[in-house]
């Protein structure tokens, strides 16, 4: 059967190979075991319940959660020969029996069914009426309500499927589980841990970057400016923004669409259309556009502010480069854009054992623009899962030189020690800075020896120390929105004396103008570059070197 399957995968998808885990899911799935696979974004995870279906007998059924995307995914199964087709609230009642009938007469291979149809009669019906060999649970976090989008229905899929008079096989398949996730998939799946396939969360095609400190609207047009003509997508945190970015767009021509919640179904769906058939270049973006859209020549994913937590990140990143190219994943990062999120979450209707877990990844994801590892690395880590550093990222290829802070570090920790680790990021900072503040006359701070003792430093820099120390983990914050900082054993470590710590200090940032006849310049160098060295654009143009680039180009020059 898994020279079937392969034979299926270059006749009817066109590919020579397999990607890494599609095999090993589409043979349990083959050998009717229950399996979980975690594949990024990208990786291919369509293909692990769509081969096996052409295979068996009967038909797969497919739970999806979006019901705007499911014409799409039927549409492009079509286009590949298979028989494919949905049921959801979209349809007439008329055109549902139809389809229900033509299903339990053989002639689709797929049904794609929304969460929330499974539990109806419909589906009993169907079961009832035709042998559904496979039951796919696509986007599978949603399952789980320590995942980032918990959807009850999900849940509920469980329960029903304990209700069918037999029981088909059962793959669930997500890109973003932490292990916590994972195992409580398996449990309420009833999937057994050997059948748990995954592929790890590396995607190597990926270039992460941080961009900290620079005005965001002149980095994006720039970055547009070099990339013209490539597709990618800007996610902004509201609505408002996402109108705001858009215009701006629009009034540099840079063809540009744009999609929210608010926005009516059919002028979404136009943009959507559009930039899918790369009608326009850049779509402009709150987190509701993406899941399960399948362009596979994205090559940037630019965050304008941080999203809520590094699942999300990288879920959204990660439509990025889906064909395996070189690509961008850019995080523009604006500390206060961390407080939208918090408010975010204070504002949602969650209990508060949620709300906690929530502020805690927040958190988390604030930290990735703190932390001077490999980026890939502490998204993989944060997955639970090893990693080799990138050498692509921005982390990576940070050349600055990196100081002894070791000092510094100490003065931090014992204050931190002294206020008997009871207080958050921003008292110790103004202990430390020797503030005036009521609150620190309040707990008669000002007696501590390690008040004032880092007077010389401006606030916001003695802030990013503390940042910077909680991202590398020598101090830990308690779970919650107003987490007290706490010393890890790491950072005993160096109060003791016993290691150091070093820190790639910020270099006072350039002003450099950049001119549309420099920009054309570059272009025509990347070109040039590109072609003689076979080094893809992106490296070339990295932050600093593009920077080092301008400022190295005589500006008067015609
Ligand atoms: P996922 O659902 O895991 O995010 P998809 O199933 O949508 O990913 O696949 C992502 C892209 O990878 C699609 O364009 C798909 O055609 C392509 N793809 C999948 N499997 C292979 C393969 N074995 N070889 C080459 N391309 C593949
Ligand atoms: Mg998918
Ligand atoms: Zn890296």
């Amino acid at each position: 059967m898994l020279d079937k399957a392969r034979q299926l995968l270059q006749e009817i998808y066109g590919f020579d190979e397999f990607r890494s885990g599609q095999l090993e899911v589409i043979e349990n799935v083959l050998d009717g075991k229950d399996s979980l696979a975690i594949m990024p974004t990208g990786g291919g995870k369509s293909i692990c319940y769509q081969i096996p279906a052409l295979i068996f007998e009967g038909i797969t059924i497919v739970i999806s959660p979006l019901i705007s995307l499911m014409k799409d995914q039927v549409d492009a199964l079509t286009e590949l020969g298979i028989p494919a087709t949905f049921l959801n609230s979209t349809l007439s009642l008329q055109e549902m029996n139809e389809r229900l009938r033509s299903a339990s007469n053989g002639e689709y291979k797929l049904v794609y069914v929304a969460p929330e149809r499974f539990q109806t009669e419909e589906i009993f019906y169907l079961m009832q009426a035709i042998k559904v060999s496979v039951i796919a649970i696509d986007e599978a976090h949603c399952i789980s309500q320590w995942g980032h989008d918990f959807r009850p229905s999900y849940l509920s899929l469980c329960e029903t499927i304990q209700h069918f008079s037999y029981r088909p096989t059962i793959l669930a398949l997500t890109a973003t589980a932490t292990p916590v996730v994972s195992s409580d998939i398996l449990h309420l799946l009833n999937i057994e841990e050997e059948n748990y396939v995954n592929t790890g969360f590396v995607r190597d095609n990926l270039a992460f970057q941080v961009v900290k400190g620079q005005e965001r609207n002149r980095y994006l047009l720039d970055y547009l400016k070099i990339n013209e003509g490539q597709s990618g997508i800007i996610y902004a945190s509201t609505r408002k923004e996402v109108e705001r970015i858009f215009e701006l767009l629009q009034s540099k021509k840079i063809p540009a669409g744009k999609y929210h919640g608010g926005m009516k179904e059919t002028e979404r769906n136009e943009w959507q259309e559009k930039f899918l058939y790369d009608e326009i270049t850049v779509m402009v973006a709150t987190n509701a556009f993406g899941m399960g859209i399948d362009k596979s020549n994205v090559r940037f994913v630019i965050h304008y502010q941080i999203p809520k937590n590094i699942e999300a990140y990288y879920q959204e990143a990660g439509r990025a480069g889906r064909d395996g190219l070189p690509s961008d994943a850019i995080l523009l990062f604006s500390p206060q854009d961390v407080q939208i999120q918090y408010y975010f979450v204070e504002q949602s209707d969650m209990d508060d054992e949620h709300k906690k877990l929530e502020y805690t990844k927040v958190r988390e994801m604030a930290q990735y623009a703190s932390t001077q590892v490999c980026l890939q690395c502490y998204i993989v880590h944060y997955f639970g899962d090893e990693c080799k550093e990138c050498g692509q990222c921005s982390n990576c290829l940070d050349e600055r030189e990196a100081m002894d802070i070791t000092k510094d570090t100490q003065k931090v920790l014992s204050c931190v020690k002294r206020m008997g680790e009871t207080f958050g990021k921003s008292m110790v900072m103004k202990v430390l800075t020797g503030s005036k503040d009521q609150k620190v006359k309040h707990w008669k701070f000002e007696e501590l020896s390690t008040y004032g003792l880092m007077n010389a430093m401006p606030q916001k820099e003695v802030t990013q120390l503390i940042d910077y120390l909680t991202a590398e983990k020598y101090l830990t914050p308690t779970d919650g929105q107003y987490p007290l900082l706490k010393i890890t054993e790491k950072g005993a470590l160096v109060l003791k004396g016993k290691s150091s710590v070093t820190r790639k200090q910020a270099q006072k940032a350039h002003k450099v103008a950049i001119d549309d006849r420099l920009f054309d310049r570059l272009r025509e160098i990347r070109k040039g570059l590109a072609t003689l060295q076979k080094v893809p654009p992106y490296v070339i143009f990295s932050d600093e070197t593009l920077r080092q680039m301008c400022q190295l180009m005589p500006q008067t020059e015609n």
